[in-house]
């Protein structure tokens, strides 16, 4: 039997507890897709040093650039070039056939995370940046974002992806 194709998830998806808290995000549909395809864990927050449990981080509007910040007591550090130089190591690694992130993630959240404003203000139409990376990277790379995994037409058109990518 052929080998399966190899799919990058969210590591707090596949039930690993890497989220900042300590917890998991267990999503059964997106498990299931091992019947198809090899899934590959990767927390890109752990895979940059930072331990569990963890300070929050962030996505900060600075003039036209986003930063991905940690903002606590003894100030502020930016994790941005770190990340990026982490999503460009990780995709030259692996051999993918498609990626499924954990939506709203600042780092692994496609299109939908909370981003600060200058004025203080926050919108929710932020891309987290090691999404942001392998999305400029690799834009023909297929790409789900977990909360789209329950909706059936999304899942099969994202099967159909992969199992076509590279031919
Ligand atoms: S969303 Fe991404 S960075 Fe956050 S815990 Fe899950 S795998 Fe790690």
């Amino acid at each position: 039997m052929a080998n399966k194709k190899l799919i990058a998830v969210s590591a707090c998806l596949l039930g690993y507890k890497v989220r900042y808290d300590g917890e998991h995000q267990t999503n059964e549909k997106i498990q299931s897709l091992s019947e198809f395809f090899e899934l590959l864990p990767v927390c890109p927050e752990m895979e940059i040093g930072l331990g569990v449990p963890r300070e929050k981080i962030a996505l900060y509007q600075q003039g036209l650039m986003t930063r991905l910040l940690i903002c606590g007591d003894k100030g502020s550090i930016d994790l941005t070039e770190k990340m990026q130089v982490y999503a460009q190591n990780f995709l030259k690694v692996h051999n993918l056939a498609g990626m499924i992130l954990k939506d709203k993630s600042p780092s692994c959240g496609v299109d939908n995370c909370k981003q600060w404003l200058a004025t203080g203000e926050v919108n929710s139409t932020g891309t987290g940046i090691f999404a942001a990376t392998v999305m400029r990277l690799a834009p023909e790379l297929p790409m789900l974002q977990s909360h789209l995994a329950e909706q059936q037409s999304e899942l099969h058109a994202f099967i159909n992806q992969v199992k076509c990518y590279g031919y």
